[in-house]
């Protein structure tokens, strides 16, 4: 489904969906995230690039997984804490975002079908927008399969034209949504289309950044697990896991206990961000660590992205947000290694 929504109507048809819980991105100083909304006139979809992506909504960075109790008998009770599963809906999905968010799926499904994860995921409905201009000078989409009109993962893809909005329903989520408040939509004109179009062509030519030859990368790194590169290229690294904490693609945990009293034993299991940038994030309780320093640490992350996880599941991963790169305090680009590391096979 094909729509026309004005810009004077978008408040009214977010008003219609006051069922939902709604996130969109917000300016909290410099800095946007998403953050839940309270009025529909408060969304402003004229955004850069959020310094977080919104997998956080769906995976977040602590969730208490469940909680125990040891009763009078001294048997220990356990209670699962779901989440809710309202209905959710996120506003201004970038496609490089969404996307990620398909690669995460294929990693909390497989053999264990995560139940914390899915149950956001499956209450939630994703309204993308295109990025007419690249939001950062970083963003390489079109090198990892992606690009700034990408549909991949979204149930509704809006696209600015100006004074409108064009609107695509892809799913039966997305079609949902629009038949909530149905009159506020036209129906594109031809007119419509060749801007959509343009806009498009337009976009794809402003992004500068590029992986080139990626199709190489996963079978050179295979060479190169003691590549002295992996020491040289790490020399900075101050191991803040920035890097991966903002990236969309990644997903590393970590579960603890935390006991609130030992007798009777009370306390919660909880689930965290972890990374495999940290250095304790391998290490065995024998003391004995395969990953001590930051040359394997690096390594790792590059491995993991555009070898391991392309030969399990034939994607990189990684959408090319670029976030990464802006972000890490040294200036360790993730553009730049994997230059060095063709030019290494070549
Ligand atoms: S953001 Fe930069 S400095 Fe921090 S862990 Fe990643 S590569 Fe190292
Ligand atoms: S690796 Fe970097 S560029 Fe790729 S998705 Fe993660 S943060 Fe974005």
């Amino acid at each position: 489904m094909e729509k026309i929504l004005t810009k004077k109507s978008f408040p009214l048809w977010v008003k219609e969906l006051v069922s939902y819980k709604i996130y969109a991105p917000q300016k909290n100083g410099d800095l946007w995230n998403f953050e839940t909304i309270k009025k529909p006139e408060s969304i402003n979809l004229d955004f850069p690039n959020t310094v977080l992506p919104p997998k956080n909504i769906i995976f977040p960075q602590r969730e208490v997984l469940l909680e125990f109790e040891s009763s009078n008998e001294n048997k220990l009770q356990v209670k699962e804490t779901l989440p809710d599963d309202d209905p959710t809906i996120i506003f201004g999905v970038r496609p490089c975002d969404a996307k990620a968010l398909t690669l995460t799926d294929k990693v909390f499904s497989g053999d264990f079908k995560d139940p914390y994860y899915w149950k956001r995921r499956n209450s939630t409905v994703l309204i993308g927008l295109a990025c007419n201009i690249p939001p950062s000078p970083n963003c390489f989409c079109l090198s990892v399969g992606g690009s700034p009109h990408s549909k991949e993962g979204l149930d509704i893809l809006m696209t600015d034209l100006g004074d409108k909005y064009f609107v695509e329903s892809l799913s039966e989520k997305g079609s949902t949504l629009i038949n909530l408040a149905k009159p506020l939509f036209q129906q594109p004109k031809a007119a419509d289309k060749k801007a959509v179009e343009k806009t498009q062509a337009e976009a794809e030519k402003k992004i500068t950044r590029q992986i080139k030859d990626i199709k190489k990368i996963p079978s050179i790194l295979k060479n190169m697990f003691d590549s002295p590169l992996w020491d040289e290229e790490s020399l900075s690294c101050l191991r803040c896991g920035i890097c991966t904490y903002l990236c969309p693609t990644c997903h590393c945990f970590d579960i603890n206990d935390e006991v609130a009293s030992s007798s009777p034993v009370k306390g919660k299991r909880v689930r965290t961000w972890d990374t495999c940038q940290f250095p304790d994030f391998t290490m065995h309780s024998s003391g004995h660590n395969p990953r001590p320093d930051r040359a394997s640490r690096l390594r790792q992350r590059i491995f993991h992205k555009f070898q391991y996880f392309v030969e399990r599941y034939q994607n990189y991963l990684c959408t090319g947000c670029g976030r990464c790169i802006s972000k890490c305090p040294v200036g360790i680009d993730i553009i730049e290694v994997l230059d060095k590391v063709r030019d290494y096979g070549s």
